[in-house]
């Protein structure tokens, strides 16, 4: 593994703020100042190719990278875009069961508008 793909999957892993190509290019910089927003791109290409990482598509929203390493669903913010993870216990488990058959990986969207601005919203 090269330097650089080293250092951005240290970002990822670091928190999960489900940082869009562009935070994790700064955060990369930070660490490693030679980097090339190039380099970030492309390792982040290959990186969800092979399935270390996952790129979390909304509507609305430039595309975000996650860790791969536990599944988990997100919730989305209709209103500040903001992705909050959550997780259902055994859903994978229930799913393979629907499914009949071991699966590799789910994808779990849900909208709707966060405590933040459902009180800002209200005034608050
Ligand atoms: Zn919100
Ligand atoms: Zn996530």
């Amino acid at each position: 593994m090269t330097r650089q793909r080293a250092v951005i999957l240290e970002v990822l892993r670091s928190d999960m703020c489900h940082h869009t190509a562009e935070e994790i290019f700064e955060l990369a910089k930070a660490k490693l100042p030679t980097i090339s927003r190039a380099t970030v791109y492309n390792n982040l290409k290959a990186l969800e190719s092979e399935r270390l990482i996952r790129r979390i598509t909304a509507e609305g929203t430039k595309d975000r990278y996650d860790n791969a390493f536990v599944p988990h669903g997100h919730l989305f913010c209709t209103m500040c875009s903001e992705v909050t993870d959550f997780q259902i216990p055994n859903f994978k488990e229930k799913l393979e069961g629907i499914a009949g058959d071991a699966i590799d990986s789910y994808e779990l969207k849900v909208r709707y508008v966060c405590p933040r601005c459902k009180k800002a919203a209200a005034g608050e």
